[in-house]
């Protein structure tokens, strides 16, 4: 189980396995390559980069997306495998797909996420983390006070430094 700072929920890879690509079809939307993937996927694919740029991508504004192809009404993306579903080049997936659920976007929209992906999970993180930081504060002061108890016993008071 996955789980990353910031976002209140976990991701169970596991669940890739049994699932139909809801991460890589459905709504229309842009995943972006950089000039670094787009090299890699060339690569991968056996062909140029202009010709990856020609067939694959799609260009808005100044940046490029992986082209969608429309199929009754649901869009896929274009290295989706339908038949197999999963992507077809799965090892040199842009970054976009790798960090996928732990978007900026579904860090205040969770609800998304869940509706997206079975693979999403409810987490405990926040609160572990808050009780871990609180532990860590006790447990600092405990010490302290525990110091300042056994030094006043033996008759040398302990005192923190100044500096
Ligand atoms: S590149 Fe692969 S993982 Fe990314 S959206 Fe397309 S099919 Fe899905």
């Amino acid at each position: 189980m996955l789980q990353k700072e910031g976002y209140n929920f976990a991701f169970d890879q596991k669940a890739c396995k049994n699932c139909s690509g809801y991460c890589c079809t459905g709504e229309s939307g842009n995943i972006w390559v950089n000039k670094e993937e787009i090299k890699k996927i060339a690569g991968f694919l056996d062909l140029s980069s202009d010709d990856l740029v020609k067939y694959y991508l799609t260009k808005t504004h100044y940046k490029y997306s992986l082209k969608e192809l429309k199929i009754k009404g649901n869009y896929l993306c274009v290295f989706f495998d339908d038949k197999n579903k999963n992507c077809s080049i799965y090892e040199v997936r842009p970054k976009q797909c790798r960090t996928f659920p732990f978007w900026d976007y579904f860090k205040d929209n969770t609800e998304e996420a869940f509706k997206e992906c079975p693979g999403v999970k409810k987490s405990n993180y926040s609160v572990l983390k808050n009780f871990r930081l609180m532990a860590d504060y006790l447990c600092i002061d405990e010490i302290y006070y525990i110091l300042c108890y056994v030094s006043c016993m033996i008759g040398y008071p302990f005192q923190m430094s100044a500096d």
